[in-house]
């Protein structure tokens, strides 16, 4: 399953970058050989390779289909990421889930949020994960943003928006007032300070309780995305 920039429509498709270096160098693609394409906007293609280039790959596309994989419902989940290995596998966690949208949240107790390159390593994950699991649509990464920005006014966001702290509602309750669409914030190790949990209810956030444990930042976001998985299923 290869990634093509372009929306896929009949005719010639290219992939190029990593993905034709990929496909020459690593799958040892020759011409007549057929792969499956997707665009990340929802289709798929059986396509074959016509011309081939270290950084360039040229393939006939036949017929384009849709492919209804997605939830009705948009999920965003604002995290204040965890560090290394575990944002990597946050992502793909997530992007096997069926999650929308990350937004990397940066909080009073959390570590720094990540630069551009940082960014640009998430968003290759995105693409990995997609490839293996069949997604149609690729989970947007959202630009970083501060908790104050966040929790400024929910209905900013336009959609039902609630804090994962101890003591809230259950999940269960916030996802039957949510009716699909919804964002939830998702605190650092050291949790959301009082400041923010009392800014984010000021702006119309609801807190949300996941059980009676306390869970590590990528098993919160993804207890979350499961439940949406159950619930839209
Ligand atoms: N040191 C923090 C504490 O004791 O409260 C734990 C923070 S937890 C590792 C990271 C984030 O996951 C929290 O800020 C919260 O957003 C979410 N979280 C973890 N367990 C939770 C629970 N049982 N209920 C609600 N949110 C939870």
């Amino acid at each position: 399953r290869y990634f093509v920039d372009k929306p896929l429509a009949a005719g010639i498709a290219i992939i190029a970058g990593d993905e034709a270096r990929h496909l020459v160098g690593v799958m040892r693609a020759k011409l007549g050989d057929e792969v499956v394409l997707f665009d990340g906007c929802g289709h798929e293609a059986d396509a074959t390779i016509e011309k081939t280039a270290k950084e360039r790959v040229e393939l006939r596309v036949e017929t384009v289909r849709d492919v209804p994989r997605e939830f009705a419902s948009q999920l965003t989940l604002a995290v204040a990421l965890p560090k290394g290995d575990r944002q990597k596998w946050l992502v793909e966690k997530l992007v096997e889930l069926g999650c929308d949208a990350l937004l990397p949240l940066e909080t009073d107790r959390g570590v720094a949020q990540p630069v551009e390159s940082a960014i640009e390593r998430l968003k290759r994950g995105v693409l990995e994960a997609s490839k293996q699991s069949g997604r149609a649509l690729l989970m947007r990464i959202e630009a970083p943003a501060s908790s104050d920005t966040l929790f400024s006014a929910a209905t900013v966001h336009n959609q039902p928006c609630f804090i994962a702290h101890p003591g809230g509602c259950s999940l269960d309750q916030a996802w039957d007032q949510s009716s699909g669409n919804a964002l939830f914030a998702i605190g650092p190790e050291g949790g959301f300070s009082d400041r923010e949990v009392q800014l984010a209810e000021q702006a119309g956030f609801q807190k949300v309780s996941l059980g009676p444990t306390i869970l590590r930042i990528e098993t919160a976001a993804i207890a979350i995305a499961a439940l949406r998985m159950l619930r839209s299923s």
